[in-house]
């Protein structure tokens, strides 16, 4: 009897230690699958394989309980898994065939969410065993942290395109960047601006601005943004605005922004890169590296790994695992006469400025 009650206590024993020690337990009883990346676009988390994107990606809990069923990923960078689909707490990572996800190399991926009712949460995967760990907790917004960074194009010395009548560029878009500033803090947002004054930002240093310290693709790293929403006024003989997204990502925020820019203004109709009325993708090729790309440089470089940064001013920061979801619009062509006067307007200005955040918070919520 003292030696089935012994045999019995090892046994409960054992079990406790597994599941107390559910590393051990996972390590055991499954097969490990190597991931070729992880990276974040927005609030996106992204883990891509080596042979295939089709992949389904379960979450257990400390207890081997699935989460949720199951989570597809897909090749749009926007669509991985959404942090907010996740109840806090710590996960292991495993494919549709149950095989734990691992990678060789160190992940170390950490960021914020965006803030939402005055929450945010922090969402960690990291491999400190080889196998992924994911994390999620309520946690407050660090300081000189932003949800959206707000880019008004050109400044300074740059003044952009010019109207006949005089319009300048640089200050249409500054204006309706602070008025989309208040307009998104007054919905809970934090928000921050490349430039809030008639300046160039990175203008301070000997290389290119924009990838210098507090340039416009280094701020989106540096503020942590996870959106990040650029603002220009055209020329080149056309009129309407354009809304452009990165190729490699869904177009559900550049859509939203151009459904409500449209109930009071007009798209363009300019054919190049046209997805639909108003939506626009522009690439080119890079034959140094071989892909097709994003044309703008502010939606290719402040993406992070997600949109296969080129710049070699900006590798460390292309490199970065964690990106800020990006979008640039130009809200209409100044050297067209009905335009530069229709965009000189406060009131148009603001009328911009709310529907963009009208569109931003409609598709983060
Ligand atoms: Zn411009």
């Amino acid at each position: 009897m003292i030696k089935k009650l012994f045999i019995l206590f090892i046994i409960i024993g054992i079990s406790l230690f597994f599941f107390s020690n559910s590393n051990i337990f996972f390590q055991i009883t499954h097969d490990k699958l190597e991931i070729d990346q992880a990276n974040v676009y927005g609030e996106s988390l992204n883990i891509s394989f080596n042979d295939s994107f089709e992949n389904k990606i379960n979450l257990y809990d400390q207890n081997g309980n699935v989460f949720d069923q199951e989570i597809e990923t897909n090749e749009e960078i926007d669509h991985g898994i959404d942090p907010l689909d996740i109840k806090s707490g710590k996960y292991f990572l495993l494919d549709e065939n149950d095989q734990l996800l691992t990678s060789e190399e160190e992940i170390n991926i950490d960021y914020y969410t965006v803030t939402r009712d005055n929450k945010n949460y922090n969402i960690k995967l990291t491999n400190p065993h080889g196998y992924l760990e994911l994390e999620k907790s309520k946690e407050k917004l660090p300081d000189g942290y932003y949800d959206i960074l707000i880019d008004p194009g050109h400044g300074g010395q740059d003044v952009g395109s010019t109207g006949s009548q005089g319009a300048e560029e640089s200050n249409l878009n500054l204006e309706v960047s602070l008025k989309l500033k208040s307009e998104l803090e007054e919905m809970g947002y934090t928000v921050g601006l490349t430039r809030s004054d008639d300046s160039l930002p990175g203008d301070e240093c000997d290389g290119i601005s924009s990838y210098c310290e507090n340039g416009r693709v280094s701020q989106a790293y540096e503020k942590h943004a996870r959106l990040y929403i650029s603002l220009h006024h055209n020329t080149g003989g056309g009129s309407g605005f354009e809304v452009y997204s990165s190729l490699h990502s869904s177009d559900d925020l550049a859509s939203e922004i151009v459904n409500q820019l449209s109930t009071e203004l007009t798209p363009s109709s300019k054919e190049t890169g046209m997805i639909d009325l108003g939506l626009y993708n522009y690439t080119f090729y890079d034959e140094e590296y071989m892909f097709e790309s994003d044309y703008y440089y502010v939606i290719r470089e402040t993406g992070g790994l997600a949109t296969k940064g080129t710049s070699e001013e900006n590798l460390t920061r292309s490199q970065s695992p964690v990106g800020s979801e990006s979008i640039l619009i130009e809200l209409g062509y100044i050297d067209n006469l009905k335009d530069e006067s229709f965009h000189s307007s406060q009131e148009v200005q603001s009328l911009e400025a709310n529907l963009i955040a009208k569109a931003i918070d409609s598709y983060l919520n």
